[in-house]
């Protein structure tokens, strides 16, 4: 397995762990919370027990409500029960808040026979899946109603007022392992990057030296040549080498001129130059060489002349560079077409090919300086991988956009888009 591949594996692994782990924490803590709730209640239910087991104001007025006795207060039945709800609500809240509990309750008073006397001014149940807690009242009570009572005292599913309590925990928890995914997965995306870069780079440097040994190859022969024959023809090696030092310099100059033009860039001046011109001046040259190599090329330029205001030389070579891309990777029959367009506010410049295609995992990296496609040896065609990448930052200068349509086997068709201002 690649490198990559481990480090992504490990990465999700050690994330699903540290969630799942997370988790069961936040389940342990639930299950603490429900443990202390529970505490926390059997004393409540011994308290209200207490509290309700001799006469007193309390006991006294939920007495008269139950048994419906409105002879002693100088009111109706319904006034007496309305107030013994809201004592006993008031007494239970109390009692409740002692015990360091204040999720939401209610409360019903009934019977064993489940008639019920009275409930909390907020209705009874009312929650989905009410968690109760049944308080069996004993002495005063019982004693004057005549009724084995029973004051139900009822919370809505907890997990949720649990968690409402956790939520201190739970959310740093949830804002932290977003950071640690953030993060991981920059420092993840910064080291592939760069481990490719090396490998891109090293390749580079492979096609480079590749290619400058074949004319130092030729220019030491013919100084050998010089060297030990008397009988060489001087003018003829002498062109041999002349046009070998050309190639070098021309190799040279290829990467020299990248460098230059990414760091100074932006200081070169742009003047304005007829657009359909430079196309149709373009596929002009191109023609002689496709007529050579036997490539059928068509030119579809639209009549509609514009001015642009650029660097006509860069835009010039960045053309070229896809034509000459089009001729090295199209196949037999290799056809291959020039296309300008203009509406008024933009220029498009398409050249198309019917050549080997481009993955689309690979379309977008072709842009990258020293990219190419395949590694090594499997290079038929020669390269450094910077062709694209010159294409890019000189359209990028012009403010336009260049992209890419393809399938393997299929073509290509690239596409620059200008902006006329
Ligand atoms: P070079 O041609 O020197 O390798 P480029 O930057 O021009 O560098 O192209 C980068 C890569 O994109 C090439 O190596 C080639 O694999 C692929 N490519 C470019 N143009 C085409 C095309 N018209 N058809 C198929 N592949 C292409």
């Amino acid at each position: 397995m690649k490198l990559r591949n481990i480090l992504i594996t490990l990465f999700v692994l050690a994330v699903l762990g540290l969630i799942y782990v997370q988790y069961q924490y936040l389940r342990i803590g639930l299950n603490l919370a429900a443990v202390q709730f529970n505490e926390k209640m059997g004393a409540v239910v011994t308290d209200v027990k207490d509290g309700l087991v001799s006469e007193n104001k309390l006991s006294f007025l939920v007495g008269k409500a139950v048994a419906q006795d409105d002879t002693y207060f100088n009111l109706s039945i319904d006034s007496v029960q309305d107030a013994s709800r809201y004592f006993l609500d008031d007494y239970l809240k109390e009692v409740l808040v002692k015990h360091g509990i204040n999720s939401a309750y209610t409360y019903v008073l009934r019977n064993r026979d489940t008639v019920e006397y009275l409930h909390s001014p907020r209705g009874s149940g009312g929650f989905e899946k009410p968690l109760s807690f049944p308080v069996k009242l004993e002495g005063y009570l019982p004693q004057v109603t005549g009724e084995n009572l029973v004051l139900e005292l009822q919370f809505q599913n907890l997990n949720s007022y649990f968690l409402s309590q956790l939520r201190g925990l739970t959310i740093p928890g949830l804002v932290f392992i977003l950071i640690i995914i953030g993060v991981t997965v920059w420092v993840l995306k910064g080291f592939l990057r760069q481990q490719s870069l090396i490998s891109i780079t090293n390749e580079f440097i492979n096609n480079l030296t590749h290619e400058l040994k074949t004319p130092v190859f030729s220019i030491g022969l013919a100084t050998k040549l010089l060297a030990e024959s008397e009988q060489v023809n001087k003018k003829e090696v002498a062109e041999i080498i002349r046009v070998q030092l050309e190639k070098l310099k021309g190799q040279i100059d290829r990467v020299l001129e990248l460098a230059s033009l990414e760091e100074k860039g932006e200081v070169l001046q742009k003047t304005k130059f007829n657009l359909q011109e430079m196309v149709t001046e373009v596929g002009a040259e191109f023609e002689s060489v496709a007529r050579l190599e036997g490539i059928h090329f068509e030119m579809d330029i639209s009549e509609q002349e514009v001015d642009l205001k650029g660097i006509r030389g860069h835009l010039k070579n960045a053309v070229d560079t896809l034509l000459d891309n089009a001729r090295k990777y199209s196949e037999d029959p290799r056809k291959v077409k020039l296309v300008y367009r203009c509406n008024g506010k933009t220029a498009w410049i398409r050249v198309e090919d019917n050549g080997i295609g481009i993955a689309e995992a690979d379309q977008k990296r072709i842009f990258n300086k020293f990219y190419r496609i395949g590694s090594g040896d499997l290079h038929l065609v020669k390269g450094y991988g910077l062709g694209l990448h010159y294409v890019k930052h000189i359209v990028k200068l012009h403010d336009g956009k260049v992209s890419v349509e393809s399938q393997p086997g299929s073509g290509s068709v690239f596409t620059i888009q200008l902006p006329l201002k």
